[in-house]
């Protein structure tokens, strides 16, 4: 167990040489600033967030040569090395570095994208015993007192979003690593505030993401917490939104995003729209898993209340069907 400590402090010393390394190539490559700067991203927001640049020359390999202790770049899954073979070659290349952190601020890991075209558009570093993708969440560090100085937290898709939104003065907003939200996710930034606001791309995409991770945040919905949805027009993700039109455009959004019960009724109607008993019979079915994953409380009262008028059904009739009887379900 020791070892292991041992091992995890010196891999997190490892990614801070590695952040240090990156932040300086970016200061050394007029080319992945020009990037930033395209994007719409100051020098400051790119400090505030350790921004870096990882080119094909140097390689981090060749500069950590003689670091080859307990732990190493190879641990670190910042380098990489063929079976039988000795030359190690760097995971990142090329690509504008976006370092992650956990709640303490270590870093853990780095997600990388590149400044052209080419695929895959984003890399994250691969999992370690420090680095777990389905439980963190990009820019929570830096977002921490944003959110309880707005009371409430923004869940975006990208890296470029938070940054975005951040720069536009919108601090509060944090994402998950390319994964879909998990409860995990949720119930994390739960601890630092009681209001989550999910804004996804607008594209379909975005959308479907939107109904995942309301099912994943459903177990956490009690009443004293709220959650929102915010659906920006299709051709638009939190940064071009905010780009484009500006801090108080966003906030506005924010004001009338749907809510969770709406969300859902809306869904389950946008599902089986035509109001037929086979389509009511249908919303039902779906609704099942949904409300029998919402804690019991007022809010899931009342969304059966909503439900039940939106199938012309009665309460107590959605509550048998979904077998939501309170004394069996503790
Ligand atoms: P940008 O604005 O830089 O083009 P984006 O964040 O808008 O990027 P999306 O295509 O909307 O990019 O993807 C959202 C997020 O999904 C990304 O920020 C990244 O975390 C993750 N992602 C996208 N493509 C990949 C990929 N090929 N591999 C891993 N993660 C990815
Ligand atoms: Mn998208
Ligand atoms: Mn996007
Ligand atoms: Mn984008």
């Amino acid at each position: 167990q020791i070892a292991q400590k041992v091992r995890t402090q010196n891999l997190g010393q490892v990614l801070t040489e590695a952040a240090t390394f990156y932040k300086q190539q970016l200061r050394e490559h007029p080319h992945a600033i020009a990037y930033l700067k395209r994007r719409g991203l100051s020098g400051d927001i790119a400090q505030r967030f350790g921004l870096g640049f990882a080119p094909f020359e140097p390689t981090l390999s060749s500069v950590f040569d003689d670091y080859n202790e307990s732990s190493s770049l190879l641990d670190a899954g910042l380098c990489k090395q063929r079976e039988g073979q000795n030359r190690r070659y760097d995971f990142f290349r090329e690509r504008i570095m976006f370092p992650i952190r956990n709640t303490k601020g270590q870093i853990i890991g780095f997600g990388g994208r590149v400044l052209d075209k080419s695929e895959p558009k984003y890399l994250n570093s691969p999992e370690t015993p420090l680095f777990q993708k389905g439980q963190e969440l990009y820019g929570l560090f830096e977002a921490r007192s944003a959110i309880s100085q707005q009371q409430y937290a923004l869940i975006v898709e990208g890296y470029m979003d938070v940054v975005a939104l951040a720069q536009a003065g919108l601090a509060n907003a944090v994402a998950t690593l390319g994964t879909a939200t998990s409860t995990a996710h949720v119930q994390k930034l739960f601890r630092f505030t009681d209001t989550i606001v999910f804004s996804f791309d607008g594209d379909s995409a975005g959308r479907k993401a939107a109904w995942r991770a309301m099912i994943n945040a459903l177990p956490l919905a009690t009443d004293t917490r709220t959650i929102k949805f915010l659906f920006l027009p299709p051709e638009h993700d939190p940064d071009t939104f905010v780009r484009e039109k500006g801090a108080d455009a966003f906030a506005a959004e924010v004001q009338t995003a749907m809510t969770l019960s709406q969300f859902l009724l809306f869904g389950l109607n946008q599902a089986a729209p035509d109001g037929s008993a086979e389509a009511r019979a249908r919303q039902l079915h779906l609704a099942k898993p949904l409300l029998q994953s919402l804690p019991n409380g007022a809010l899931r009262t009342h969304i059966i209340q909503a439900l039940a008028a939106q199938l012309n059904s009665t309460p107590s009739d959605v509550s048998e069907y979904c077998e939501l009887n309170a004394a069996l379900r503790p």
